[in-house]
C-alpha cells in the first residue's frame, strides 16, 4: 500500500485525489500569433524591395535561439541596384530560414520554425529537416499571390513535413499583427519631447 510522505502518521495509506498529475495548458495559439508578430517585425528589417521573409527559432521553453530575414551574406553590396536585378538576387541571396539557421547559437534540434508571410520552400524545409525542427509556423494569406513555381516548392515542402511528421501550421495573415502597436506605444513622438523641452 502507498504511504503518504508528507503524513504526520507515516503509517497510514496515502489519501491522493484522483488526478495528481500537474499539467501545464499551453495556448499555442496565443504564443504562435506573438512568435509570428515578431517574424513580421523581422521581415521588416530586409532590404529586398520586392519581397520581405523573417524568420524565427524558438525551443520548446519558447526561448529565441536565432532569428534571420533574406538578404546578400554579411558585407555584401546589397544596394536597391543589386536587390532589383532578379536573376543576380535569386542566383545569390540567403533565404530568412538560412540566415536563422546559420545565426543560431544554441543547438536547433527540437525547436519550432516561424516564418512570415510565408511557409519555407523546399530548399529550406529540407535543411528545416536536417537540423532538427520538429514544427513549421507560417502564415497562409499570400499563397494565391504567389507564382507557379513557388507553389510547387510550397506542395514539395508539404510533402516533405508530411513524411517525417513535422507539423506545418498555418495561420490567417490578418491574424498577425502587433496588438494595439504596443512595441512602439512607449516611444514619444519628436512633436510631444519638443513640447516638454519648451519654456
Ligand atoms: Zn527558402
Amino acid at each position: 500500500m502507498k504511504k503518504n510522505p508528507f503524513s504526520l502518521e507515516p503509517d497510514k495509506p496515502a489519501i491522493l485525489p484522483a488526478e495528481t498529475t500537474v499539467r501545464r495548458v499551453v495556448d499555442y495559439s496565443v504564443w504562435d500569433l506573438r512568435m509570428l508578430a515578431a517574424a513580421k517585425l523581422f521581415s521588416s528589417w530586409s532590404k529586398d524591395p520586392s519581397t520581405r521573409v523573417g524568420a524565427l527559432l524558438v525551443d520548446s521553453s519558447r526561448r529565441f535561439v536565432s532569428m534571420g530575414y533574406n538578404g546578400f551574406a554579411a558585407g555584401l553590396d546589397d544596394s536597391v541596384d543589386r536587390l532589383s536585378n532578379r536573376e543576380y538576387k535569386y542566383g545569390c541571396v540567403l533565404h530568412a530560414e538560412e540566415n536563422v539557421f546559420f545565426n543560431a547559437t544554441a543547438p536547433l534540434f527540437g525547436t519550432t520554425l516561424y516564418t512570415y508571410p510565408m511557409p519555407p520552400c523546399s530548399k529550406c524545409t529540407a535543411a528545416a529537416i536536417q537540423v532538427g525542427v520538429i514544427r513549421i509556423v507560417s502564415v497562409s494569406g499570400h499563397y494565391r499571390t504567389l507564382s507557379s513555381d513557388w507553389k510547387e516548392k510550397l506542395e514539395w515542402a508539404r510533402e516533405m513535413c508530411e513524411q517525417v511528421s513535422i507539423p506545418i501550421v498555418l495561420y490567417p495573415l490578418e491574424q498577425v499583427s502587433f496588438p494595439d502597436d504596443a512595441l512602439f506605444r512607449f516611444v514619444p513622438s519628436p512633436d510631444s519631447l519638443d513640447k516638454k523641452v519648451a519654456p
